[in-house]
């Protein structure tokens, strides 16, 4: 047989190594967006797959040929769009060993050290961000975390888990209820600057969820959902779910968790944290007050894979109870069972697809080769990148700053219309140098620079800043003509 041999793996596996690190030393060097058209890939490839093996060295030069032309560098200095997504080299070293261990960790004995690392890495990474013992798996109680692959599913699982809850607490208050009379009166809550996996997770939960109004600096308010939730009931309405969110995705704003939780404790809602970006920076003591009232929550959640140099996917989720879950998704075949059943989570009860990968591995491997310090001074060094820039903005009076800056975000726009800022923002992108995406609140609309890549240094942002600034010059000459 033709196969791929051991050796020619290992040839070809080093050869991708050598390739892979080449790429992210050189990455600054490319530009960040492509300049490709739809449909550029199918003309440079055979219409049909080979009927005979191909040498691998072929197929690593068809790399650089075929598909980094239609690459947006995510890892480039350059590239501030979004929130980042992490990329280091202990996680895709890990994810080289999961590719070769690729077991399918639905239950325990599916592979024992799947689950098992997860558990503990949930446990050390809860510790590391300062979570109530009342998470952690460690701490003998209830709690414990799990890895989902993104944020939404995180939220969705959330709502399942509040669904179920609400659906037990009211037919045992109301037993001549049925369960679809229940499920229609059910609302949950949460902010108009939620992320919109929020308003999917109601939509896909089938059930209604309430866009309530933040304040002026953007901030969900306790009693903003203590209004809504007194409303809903005296509508005979069940109020069921609240989401709050720490760094919002528009603005990296942070609802108020400290008025939202017991607001929400006092009415029996299941309060779910989005924490999706600023999460990480509770690694670092100096942020943790952005979550104070965390004790209060029913389930958090953060992605390693945006800001904590965890390659995606791994979205780090952690609940109080996660019987609620459990005992929702709980559909038990013959062929899933096992003797040690009950004894260590089957962490298929508390996500939504059946398998899973050996996600914990990268979790394990940036937290040992890194330390806690290291992706301290990561998260540190990017809010002093954002800071930086946001010096700058601040230095010439043709912009303004939008937001508080907090994290490794800057909200800005030149003073003036939205249109303007709209052609600003064109001519940036168009030269493909940098590449930032807009927002818009209460229809002002601004840019956004994130701080992206873990190579960015202050030469970068000097960099980003003249490309802002030159756009500005031809943007705002242009106008006067
Ligand atoms: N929540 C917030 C606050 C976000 O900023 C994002 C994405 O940027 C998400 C959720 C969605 O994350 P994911 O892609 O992991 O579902």
């Amino acid at each position: 047989m033709d196969e791929m041999e051991a050796n020619q793996f290992r040839e070809f596996g080093k050869a991708m190594i050598d390739y892979t690190a080449e790429y992210l030393e050189n990455i600054r060097d490319r530009r960040v967006l492509p300049t490709v058209e739809p449909g550029y890939l199918r003309p440079l490839i055979p219409e049909n797959a080979p009927e005979k093996p191909e040498k691998w060295e072929d197929v690593l030069k068809d790399v650089e040929k075929v598909i980094m032309p239609g690459i947006t560098h995510w890892h480039s200095p350059r590239f501030h769009a979004y929130f980042p997504t992490a990329n280091s080299y202990p996680a895709i070293v890990a994810d080289i060993l999961s590719g070769a261990i690729a077991c399918i960790g639905f239950t325990w004995i599916a592979s024992p050290a799947c689950t098992e690392l997860e558990v503990v890495m949930l446990d050390w990474l809860g510790k590391a961000l300062g979570l109530p013992k009342e998470f952690l798996a460690c701490s003998g109680g209830k709690g414990g975390g799990v890895i989902q692959g993104t944020a939404s599913e995180a939220t969705l699982v959330a709502l399942l888990g509040a669904k179920a809850k609400a659906i037990a607490v009211e037919k045992k208050k109301h037993p001549e209820m049925k369960e679809s009379e229940i499920i229609a009166k059910l609302v949950g809550y949460t902010s108009s600057q939620s992320h919109s996996s929020v308003e999917r997770a109601g939509l896909l939960g089938g059930v209604r969820l309430r866009s309530l109004q933040p304040d002026a600096s953007n901030k969900l308010r306790g009693e903003t959902v203590e209004q809504a939730i007194k409303e809903d009931r005296e509508a005979g309405l069940i109020p069921f779910y609240c989401v709050a969110t720490l760094g919002t995705t528009s603005s990296c704003t942070f609802d108020r968790l400290d008025e939202i939780g017991p607001v929400c404790n006092e009415n029996e809602v299941w309060l779910h944290v989005d924490a999706a970006y600023a999460g990480s920076s509770f690694i670092c003591p100096e942020y943790r007050y952005l979550m104070k009232g965390i004790e209060r929550a029913d389930s958090f959640n953060f992605n390693p894979h945006k800001w904590l140099l965890v390659n995606f996917d791994c979205s780090a989720m952690w609940l109080k109870d996660p019987s609620w879950l459990v005992n929702a998704f709980n559909v038990d075949p013959l062929y899933l069972k096992h003797e040690q059943q009950g004894s260590a989570p089957d962490y298929r009860h508390w996500q939504i697809p059946l398998g899973r990968r050996f996600r914990a591995l990268k979790l394990w491997f940036v937290l040992r080769l890194y330390g806690l310090e290291n992706l301290q001074a990561h998260i540190r060094k990017h809010i002093a990148l954002a800071h930086y820039f946001e010096s700058k903005v601040r230095g010439d009076d043709r912009f303004e700053i939008t937001e508080e800056v907090l994290m490794g975000l800057v909200c800005f726009r030149l003073k003036g219309t939205n249109e303007l800022n709209e052609v600003l923002l064109k001519k940036i992108n168009g030269k493909g140098v940098i590449h930032l995406v807009p927002s818009k609140i209460r229809d002002t609309y601004f840019l956004r620079l994130a701080i992206c890549s873990r190579f960015t240094e202050e030469n970068d942002i000097d960099v980003s800043w003249k490309e802002v600034k030159e756009a500005a010059d031809e943007v705002l000459a242009e106008q006067k003509q």
